[in-house]
């Protein structure tokens, strides 16, 4: 599996596996770890989850799937912004942790800004670091004000990622956050790599310039638009899938190497916003 480098130099698989929907239905539960599993398998051993997700269920999924495993995965998960105080940093650390079944995290984040200050929760996550329950720290959902301010902050500059909205119909963080993170060898995890819901979903996939350029290579639609992601500098993706066809498909992703006139014609067909747009959320 390729990988980017964090800037603390620890190295990230480019292509890892996200879990939001999971753990939330008990009879869904194994085949959500059997998709992880495989996932792992076929080298997607970077694992995103986060304790929103579920309310802890979608760790405990990921817990189940990496027993036995867990030298070989890479494991991001996040924090809410109203547990991201000193204190709440760390006991939702803990909790995570316990559901996880490890004794440490390769990176954690902040998942969205809220009403703490930056500056507590980056002191919280450097006091994690060096208690070494957690390896790297980073932050998600964050626009280019948000960023400047972390790097400002006392551990501001151990900021290791930026995970942020980014498919072929959400480029608007091509005005300027994916460079600035880019300058700063800081990667950006692109969530919903593929649009997540269903009707949003067909919209992306179904346009005429995804479906030219997949029938050109053999390949799905969803398998382009993750191949578009993989092939930009510093762009992790983190698909979600419980389908055992759709993990072994977008590990296939990997492998596509799209040319010059595939690239034109999604950018005709996908152009970023015309003018600089605030931060799209999930
Ligand atoms: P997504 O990965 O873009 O889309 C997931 C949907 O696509 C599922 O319905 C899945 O179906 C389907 N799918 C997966 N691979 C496919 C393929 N090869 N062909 C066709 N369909 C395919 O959406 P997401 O879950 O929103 O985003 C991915 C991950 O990013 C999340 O799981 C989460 O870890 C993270 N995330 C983070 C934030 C944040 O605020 N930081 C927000 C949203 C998401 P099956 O499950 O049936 O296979």
């Amino acid at each position: 599996m390729n990988t980017v480098l964090l800037p603390s130099g620890r190295a990230v698989p480019v292509l890892g596996q996200g879990t939001w929907g999971m753990g939330e239905v008990p009879s869904a539960k194994a085949a959500e770890v059997a998709a992880l599993r495989l996932g792992m398998d076929l080298g997607m051993s970077l694992i995103d989850t986060a304790e929103m997700y579920g309310e802890g269920g979608a760790e405990e999924v990921v817990g189940e799937a990496i027993a036995g495993m867990r030298a070989e995965a890479f494991l991001v998960s996040k924090v809410y912004p109203h547990n991201a105080d000193r204190r709440g940093v760390q006991a939702a650390c803990e909790r995570s942790l316990r559901r996880l079944g490890t004794d440490h995290l390769d990176l954690y984040l902040l998942h969205w800004r809220g009403a703490v200050p930056l500056a507590e929760t980056l002191e919280a996550f450097e006091a994690l670091k060096r208690a070494g329950k957690i390896r790297d720290f980073g932050v998600s959902n964050f626009d280019l004000d948000d960023l400047r301010e972390a790097e400002g902050l006392p551990g501001g500059k151990h900021v290791a990622v930026n995970q942020v909205l980014y498919n072929l119909v959400r480029r608007g963080i091509e005005w300027d956050v994916r460079d600035w993170c880019r300058t700063r060898g800081m990667p950006v995890m692109a969530y919903s790599p593929l649009e997540s819901s269903p009707s949003e979903q067909a919209n992306m996939l179904g346009r005429p310039a995804l479906q030219a350029v997949a029938a050109r290579h053999d390949a799905s639609a969803a398998q382009i638009a993750l191949a578009w992601l993989l092939r930009q500098e510093g762009v992790v993706a983190i698909p979600k899938a419980v389908t055992p066809a759709h993990v072994r498909a977008n590990r296939a992703a990997l492998d596509i190497v799209l040319s010059a006139d595939d690239l034109a014609e999604l950018d005709r067909d996908f152009p970023p916003p015309p003018r600089r747009i605030p931060l799209e959320l999930r």
